[in-house]
């Protein structure tokens, strides 16, 4: 989940988006995970996990996640 978490670069405010929402700067993961090819998608992994209720997160968060990505 931390690495979905992302900072924009200009203004420096977290989002889930790859585009700041607040001044649309580029945004990246602050500490990016060691890569993997299993991490490719971990994206959708969790967007599917989230999707069939099985990633356990609180309700808000697992909303503002889905909306964010989709
Ligand atoms: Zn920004």
């Amino acid at each position: 989940m931390k690495s979905l978490l992302k900072r924009c670069v200009d203004c420096g405010m977290y989002t889930l988006r790859d585009v700041c929402p607040k001044c649309g700067g580029v945004t990246r993961v602050p500490h990016p995970p060691k890569y993997s090819p299993e991490d490719k998608y971990q994206k959708y992994r969790i967007l599917q996990k989230l999707a069939l209720n099985k990633l356990p997160t609180r309700e808000e968060v697992r909303e503002q996640i889905l909306r964010d990505f989709t």
